[in-house]
């Protein structure tokens, strides 16, 4: 069986001590191939290879980077289908959705193509007599970016492409579930221009991410998974002195009021909701219904869930696809099964969802799940899979206290026709992302990316401009040209009058 290999320097490696680890089909539910588990050496032979291709990097002109960013951009573009057909396969999300992912991931270069502008430093003059002041942005060295399974493009592109921007080597560490279009990219990179080793992949699980987190070369961790990992690698980054941005996991709640149009709010809740299985940090979980909304739109959201077609990838009607593995469709089995136990209603019920000729498949249909209490495992937990909770509250008030209650602060959207409602919704919610009849909104590149509370660890959100500040360092140069007639010692504390 085929095993995946890392890609360093250019290179194709498989350490000889190395482990390996399965990668299956989730349409399936067959192995098809295996991926190569980093050991100890294999991790510091390619940071020492991002050492290495870092110092040369960093000394690029700005305009010899813009050109490989150009290149790559236009190379991602035209590889689009290739790269969704390669995310299809290992993910299980159906390509329409795995082109949408490239397509945000590509705004991000598109961003970064801009480098000149967002690189540029700032000068003040004459700020004492004959003093100037100027700052200019380096970049930090090695630069370590730790992906999850559910986007292994998009996140990537994330990191990847201001990071390189900025001057940095970039070591990606993707999932080890699916993590083919990291070698994709590296490709791509390569055929833009871009210098080996400035873009290194390393694959592995947990042991590979403890080394590099801890590892003296690596000076910084951009991390996107689950909020306990993202809490634990920036608690270790920081700690061994790192500058660390961690995003972690979601429970998203969509707050529909009384006023709403009821077939526009339905067909935003089952879009985000569903698009994906549930598998994205910005999935809409929780509809929180202000009464006397709740049956007309529990019913509308019900009948469109009934209509969605599920199926592998290769099936061009399929809406939706399979979850990522076999226990993570234990869990969000075991999640609903135990609310329909304590009292909710199963509006629509996905456990027997079975594609024929697909039966080994980790399909779930999507499930609409009524009368969801916050004591439920199925409103505490991140379920990450097509499943919709209804909560009902009375007021406004109570649906805001109920978002701000949650630990996580990801995303969160209003739907109403009432301007007054929707400020003051924006004004009070304690989450990072909030959309106004937008189900799912995922900031464009020009913006950053970040959720609050356990949903982000750090100062810096992803991307956009945040993403220029974290992968660089600024340093700060005063400058005197003195005139050696006027020069004497003084030993007061320099002032600027
Ligand atoms: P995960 O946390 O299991 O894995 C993410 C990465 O960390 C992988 O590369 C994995 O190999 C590594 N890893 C896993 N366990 C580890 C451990 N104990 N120590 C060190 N490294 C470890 O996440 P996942 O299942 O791949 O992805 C789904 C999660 O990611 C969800 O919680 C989702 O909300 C979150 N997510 C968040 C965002 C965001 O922007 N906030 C975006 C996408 C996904």
């Amino acid at each position: 069986m085929h095993t995946i290999a890392h890609r360093i320097g250019g290179h194709d490696v498989i350490g000889p001590h190395d482990g390996r680890g399965p990668i299956f089909n989730p349409a399936t539910g067959e192995q098809e191939r295996n991926v190569a588990f980093a050991n100890a050496e294999t991790v510091n032979l390619a940071v020492a290879d991002s050492v290495r291709a870092a110092a040369l990097w960093a000394k690029s002109s700005l305009s010899a980077r813009t050109e490989v960013l150009f290149q790559f951009r236009a190379l991602v573009a035209s590889h689009a289908q290739q790269l969704a057909e390669v995310v299809a396969n290992e993910h299980g999300k159906v390509v329409a959705d795995g082109l949408g992912e490239v397509a945000r991931g590509l705004e991000n270069v598109e961003f970064a193509c801009g480098l000149g502008e967002h690189l540029k430093g700032s000068f003040a003059h004459e700020v004492a007599t004959g003093v100037d002041v100027s700052s200019l942005h380096a970049p930090l060295g090695v630069v370590v970016g730790i992906t999850p399974f559910n986007f292994p493009v998009m996140v990537p592109l994330w990191m990847a492409a201001n990071a390189i921007a900025c001057g940095n080597a970039f070591l990606l560490k993707p999932s080890e579930k699916d993590p083919s279009a990291a070698l994709l990219l590296a490709d791509l990179w390569e055929q833009a221009g871009l210098p080996a080793g400035v873009f290194n992949v390393l694959h592995g699980d947990r042991t590979v991410v403890e080394q590099l987190v801890t590892h003296d070369d690596v000076a910084a961790i951009s991390f996107v998974g689950s909020t306990p990992v993202a809490k634990h690698l920036y608690e270790t980054g920081t700690r061994y002195g790192k500058r660390v941005q961690a995003l972690g996991g979601a429970k998203n709640h969509m707050v529909v009021l009384a006023d709403a149009d009821v077939d526009v709010a339905a067909d935003a809740a089952v879009s985000a909701a569903f698009g994906s299985s549930g598998e994205r940090c910005m999935a809409i979980s929780v509809v929180v219904c202000v009464e006397p909304v709740g049956d007309a739109l529990v019913e509308a959201i019900a009948s469109r869930t009934q209509q969605l077609v599920v199926g592998p990838a290769s099936d061009p009607a399929a809406q939706m696809g399979p979850l990522i593995s076999r226990e993570h469709h234990a869990f969000v089995d075991n999640l609903v099964t135990d609310a329909a136990k304590s009292g909710a209603t199963l509006r629509v019920d996905g456990r027997t969802c079975s594609v024929a000729g697909h039966e080994d498949g980790y399909f779930f249909g999507p499930t609409v799940v009524d009368g969801v209490t916050t004591t439920m495992g199925v409103y505490q937990r991140e379920v990450f899979g097509p499943v919709l909770s209804v909560v009902r509250v009375a007021t406004f008030d109570e649906a805001v206290a109920l978002i701000n209650a949650n630990p996580y602060g990801n995303g969160t959207a209003i739907f109403t026709r009432d301007g007054g409602a929707a400020r003051t919704f924006v004004n009070r919610v304690t989450v990072g992302m909030v959309g106004v009849n937008v189900p799912i909104p995922v900031p464009v590149a020009s913006f950053s990316f970040g959720g609050w509370k356990d949903s982000l660890f750090g100062s810096h959100h992803m991307y956009g401009p945040d993403g220029f500040s974290f992968f660089t360092r600024t340093k700060v140069t005063t400058t005197r040209w003195p005139d050696p007639a006027t020069s004497s010692v003084d030993l007061g504390f320099p002032r600027t009058r």
